[in-house]
């Protein structure tokens, strides 16, 4: 399989090089050439598949060339060394729960698996990450990568606007990890590192890679749990609906690949918080990013969302056509909270705000359709309890391994919120 640039100016490249470019010379994010479609076969055999067999019959064509089939097989295994259930919160309503890995957040999938290609790829050189996060990303990146040889990780975050949590879950590892604390928010750690990776001194001076969703390999492998997901439902016969939590629009690139790929999903629902950009441009055709604003489900904090390119990529840059695939919503922080309490009573189901808006979208949706619907749970509740407990009678159990996290000191570098900053930094150290 070959890559190409979104902005069609580089050429084509192979999927190893795509790994260790992230982005192309031009500065379009790389996208493959064909999608494959999965046979019959595959879709008779999927309630009874592992996620790792689903990983390696999705994968493999994506991967052919740069990996063999015993290398991408291990690698599958390796990642999936967690579950991720499918679990009915009310009738027709199911959670899909991405939270069971290492950091509890659905980015343990794509970042476990972007790690392991990147140490097969990078052997005879060092390999610097470089990854903006708005919460969830920087901690499920730091724990793929720790201690992984010829590779260090360069966190940026915002500083004051990602939960205590998570903050200590990427900035309390060392050796490898380093943490920068910007005076900025997320969409200018994006911007340092797009501005990075397009620096000719930089280029020259170090190999530099991303672990954000601009890299094709942490994209790909996030479409298996749709798949799964959908073996997992016990009734079929109604059309199935999944609603994505959407920020950086990552997730729901996926999920529209797996579509793409045969999976029988009638309709994706595109989730948001008050940053409701995609909506706006599946509305209007017009797509005018912008700041982004605070909200509890910070992780949906992106007004600039660099996965848009390659949904329009997948229909051929036409927003209608788009709209046929994609319903798109947009909640408020009361209206999560709300939702937060009210399934906690109906059902003693504890959603994370994330789960709580990706909850919305698919009641909202099913109002009108008689569906079985599917929601996406990104996070773990533990990970935002402050929000969580003050809406529910009861305690979050903060899970051993985050707990863990909490016990050890904190170690960021403070830096400004101009790409200069970054690039001082990278060649300075
Ligand atoms: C990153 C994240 C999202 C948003 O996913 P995108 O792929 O950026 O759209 C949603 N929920 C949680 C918990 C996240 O960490």
């Amino acid at each position: 399989m070959k890559y190409y640039s979104t902005n069609h100016k580089s050429e084509n490249v192979s999927f190893k090089e795509a790994v260790l470019k992230s982005m192309a010379g031009d500065k379009g994010l790389y996208f493959p050439e064909k999608i494959p479609a999965l046979p019959g076969s595959f879709f008779n055999a999927l309630p009874g598949m592992s996620l790792s067999e689903i990983g390696f019959h999705f994968l493999k064509p994506y991967v052919t060339g740069a990996l063999s089939d015993a290398e991408l097989n291990a690698i599958m295994k390796d990642v999936f060394s967690f579950d991720i259930p499918l679990v009915e919160v009310e009738p027709d309503k199911y959670a899909l729960e991405l939270f069971h890995g290492p950091t509890l957040a659905f980015k343990d999938v794509g970042a476990r698996t972007l790690a392991r290609f990147l140490s097969k790829f990078s052997t005879t050189h060092k390999t610097t990450i470089l990854v903006a996060t708005s919460g969830d990303t920087g901690s499920a990146v730091a724990r793929g990568f720790f201690d992984m040889p010829n590779i260090d990780v360069v966190v940026l975050y915002p500083k004051n606007k990602v939960s205590k949590l998570q903050e200590k879950q990427f900035t309390t590892l060392g050796k490898n990890i380093t943490a920068l604390e910007v005076n900025g928010n997320f969409d200018d750690c994006q911007r340092m590192v797009k501005a990075a990776f397009a620096d000719e001194e930089l280029k020259r001076r170090m190999h530099l890679s991303s672990a954000n969703s601009i890299n094709i390999a942490r994209l790909l492998p996030q479409a298996i749990y749709y798949f799964y997901a959908y073996g997992q439902l016990k009734n079929r016969e109604k059309p199935v609906v999944i609603s994505v939590p959407t920020g950086n629009l990552g997730n729901l690139t996926a999920g529209l690949l797996a579509k793409k790929s045969g999976l029988p999903v009638e309709r994706f629902v595109a989730a948001a918080n008050r940053n409701n950009v995609f909506q706006e441009y599946l509305e209007t055709g017009t797509f005018r990013p912008r700041a982004s604003v605070s909200t509890l489900s910070n992780a949906m904090d992106v007004g600039n969302p660099s996965n848009l390119i390659r949904i329009q990529e997948l229909y051929d840059l036409s927003f209608e056509a788009a709209r046929k695939d994609i319903s798109p919503y947009h909640f408020s922080d009361e209206e999560t909270c709300r939702t937060i309490a009210a399934v906690y009573k109906r059902s003693q189901y504890i959603l994370d705000p994330h789960g709580a808006v990706a909850y919305l979208g698919l009641s909202s949706y099913m109002k009108e359709k008689n569906v079985s619907g599917i929601f996406l749970e990104t996070a773990h509740p533990a990970k935002f309890y402050q929000t969580v407990e003050q809406e529910i009678p009861v305690k979050v159990e903060i899970p051993q391994r985050l707990a863990e996290s909490l016990g050890r000191p904190k170690q960021t570098v403070e830096i400004g919120c101009q790409p200069e900053d970054l690039k001082n930094f990278l060649l300075e150290r």
